[in-house]
């Protein structure tokens, strides 16, 4: 007899608790600062180019190989106004497969890639293989919601 109070006294507190869920997709709950969603790449505010040089350590790292990067010549190099020697030409990620595990960015050496809150990308071939403007536009609206500048403005640079 005493459980079945006791149990009826736990139904009747969980009733009148608050909710923790939301009605999505017409509610969200908020976005812990430390999520993290997909990532994207940091724009160099100081040369104006990428921090990333297409050395495709994060592609080989990649536990889902969901990303492809090609290298070139910098142009800026070669007119004195970068000291990066190699840019990234190319650059896309499948985020139908990316796991969101930020191994891509723990093994960057140029700090080029971060976490975004990008998330709810869900989609079609090619919607879901945002290319290196795409990758930049992440991190670029990350860092813009989060009252950031878009990126560090003065970087020693290789
Ligand atoms: S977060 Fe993980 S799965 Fe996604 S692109 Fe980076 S290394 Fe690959
Ligand atoms: S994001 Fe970093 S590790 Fe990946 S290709 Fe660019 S510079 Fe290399």
């Amino acid at each position: 007899m005493i459980g079945v109070l006791k149990g009826l006294v736990q139904t009747w507190k969980t009733h009148w608790r608050k909710p923790v869920t939301v009605q999505y997709p017409d509610e969200r709950l908020p976005l812990q600062p430390r999520y993290m969603g997909f990532p994207g790449l940091i724009w160099d505010q100081a040369i104006g180019e990428p921090f990333c040089t297409g050395c495709q350590v994060c592609m080989r790292y990649c536990p889902t190989q969901c990303m492809y990067v090609t290298m070139q010549d910098n142009p800026k190099q070669a007119a004195g106004e970068s000291k990066r020697r190699k840019i990234v030409e190319t650059f896309t990620i499948d985020i139908s497969r990316c796991i969101s595990c930020a191994i891509c960015v723990e093994v960057c050496n140029f700090d080029a890639i971060e976490m975004t809150h990008a998330h709810e990308r869900a989609g079609y071939y090619p919607d879901v293989v945002p290319d290196l403007p795409q990758l930049l536009k992440m991190s670029e609206d990350f860092r813009a919601q989060r009252g950031q500048k878009p990126a560090r403005e003065t970087r020693d640079v290789l």
